[in-house]
């Protein structure tokens, strides 16, 4: 039997640090790794390294049990700062071996060949990292991102009746945005235009980044 992929510690460490800086005291974390079964990380955070920390199934439960105690709101906006945290860590830390390789980028051609290249590698690193197939491709003048068996609502597919829309996702939608603004210097959007709690059919979650659709500054 292949031994499921561990998810790397700073992954976790993110979250948990944004859940942290979010809440007014502990209690909302410690509900959330409690639930999550987690308990061993209460009081004691994951170190921010890469070595490797929780199981897929574990980190599955985590960020469903993010929607469990918050409400729609409270957990798009922890699920957002935490796919940016992620990608502002991973510029800053080189965690993965992906920072490096941007450097490379810098006198390249066109902003898009430049995004382009930046969430191709990008996508090859979180595959390797999490363990959960990334693939990119382009599509006209926009870009496209499945997730394989997408982490970010594998609990929610057990939800009776989720909402119909197709913006469950948040924190892979948040982390592309920031990625694709770093590497072409303007602003773009992402979202999840399919995801499989409302396309159950389909093994994967899938984004689309609109190039040069964004707003100058952040609301
Ligand atoms: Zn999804």
């Amino acid at each position: 039997m292949i031994e499921e992929k561990r998810i790397p510690a700073f992954i976790v460490r993110i979250s948990y640090d944004i859940i942290a800086e979010e809440t007014p005291n502990v209690e909302a974390l410690n509900r959330v790794l409690s639930l999550a079964g987690l308990d061993r990380y209460i009081d004691h955070p994951p170190p921010m390294d890469n070595s490797p920390a929780i199981s897929q199934h574990e980190f599955e439960k985590m960020i469903g049990m993010v929607w469990q105690v918050f409400d729609d709101i409270q957990a798009r906006e922890i699920f957002r700062r935490t796919g940016e945290r992620g990608f502002e860590d991973l510029t800053r830390s080189g965690a993965l071996a992906f920072t490096q390789f941007l450097r490379a980028f810098d006198g390249l051609g066109t902003k898009r060949e430049r995004a382009a290249m930046a969430l191709s590698r990008l996508t090859d690193e979180l595959s390797r990292a999490m363990g959960y197939q990334h693939v990119f491709r382009r599509e006209g003048e926009d870009f496209l991102l499945d997730i394989h068996q997408c982490p970010y609502c594998a609990e929610l597919l057990h939800r009776p009746n989720a909402t119909p829309i197709a913006h469950f996702c948040h924190v892979p939608t948040a982390f592309y945005e920031a990625a694709i603004n770093w590497a072409s210097g303007d602003p773009h959007t992402v979202q999840e235009i399919s995801c499989r709690v409302t396309s159950p059919d389909q093994d994967y979650c899938r984004f689309k980044v609109f190039w040069n659709v964004g707003l100058k500054r952040k609301v």
